[in-house]
């Protein structure tokens, strides 16, 4: 297998995944009823948590089988992070489940990102009242007026360039993956050579509504409002601001 696709190259394989995948909501569904025969009603906050990383980790899984079919294997390697100073732009549901995950960390991690957030949001106040007020609606441009002022992610750790929330990294993150040189990322704000899975959010979506609607159903406390959360869509640091009061 070839390390680095040329771009060229890269077409040729999106024409074959386009010809050749269908895509398919069953492993969201079998994965729905999996996580349901194991739910033991004691604890609705903490199956939600753990459902939504299993969504999120079958999104990986659904990627790699692509990959197998064609052949390819991303550069994207730990310690690269061009790709995190992309605007990340999430539903408030996932914003409460990423808070989730980091309250179910142990305390020394916790207090880790806690106060990794807080330098984050002093340093980068002028600039995040700026870029985090771009209407994303209604600005074509809004990626590139953000990318190019360089803020990174709140949760992208500087020293190492890798993401402190990994196992919950939102679908925009998971699904833009490089196969060509990593130079490519590089030398372009916003290069041409990534391909992007985000056909997965409908699946995900889907299977995470779903999944919210059924414990809602049982009544179940899950610290969602419903249907409003899944519907709201924010930048990233504006819900982490909110949602964690910093
Ligand atoms: S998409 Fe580009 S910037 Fe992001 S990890 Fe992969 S090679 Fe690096
Ligand atoms: S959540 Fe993690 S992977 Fe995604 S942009 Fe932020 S630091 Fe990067």
């Amino acid at each position: 297998m070839k390390k680095h696709l040329t771009y060229e190259e890269m077409i040729k394989i999106c024409q074959t995944i386009n010809r050749c995948y269908l895509p398919s909501n069953e492993a969201f569904e079998d994965a729905i009823d999996d996580l349901f025969e194991k739910y033991e009603e004691d604890d609705a906050k903490r199956f939600l948590l753990q459902a939504f990383k299993k969504l999120l980790a079958l999104v990986d899984q659904e990627i790699q089988i692509i990959e197998q079919k064609v052949a390819i294997r991303p550069t994207c390697e730990k310690g690269c992070a061009y790709c995190c100073y992309f605007p990340i732009i999430i539903t408030k549901m996932e914003a409460k489940l990423m808070m989730a995950y980091i309250d179910s960390l142990p305390a020394a991690e916790k207090e880790d990102i806690h106060i990794h957030l807080v330098k984050y949001f002093q340093k980068n106040k002028e600039k995040l009242q700026k870029l985090c007020a771009i209407d994303f609606t209604e600005a074509p441009d809004f990626k590139e007026q953000y990318i190019v002022e360089r803020l990174p992610c709140p949760f992208l750790d500087l020293k190492t360039n890798t993401c402190k929330v990994y196992e919950v990294r939102p679908i925009p993150c998971r699904t833009y993956l490089n196969y060509c040189s990593p130079k490519a990322c590089a030398d372009s704000y916003i290069p041409k050579e990534p391909f992007s899975y985000e056909f997965f959010y409908e699946y995900y979506m889907e299977a995470l509504n779903e999944i919210v609607q059924e414990l809602l159903y049982e009544n179940e406390d899950i610290g969602i409002d419903y249907p409003e959360d899944a519907f709201v869509f924010d930048y990233l640091p504006n819900f982490l601001k909110s949602i964690k009061n910093i």
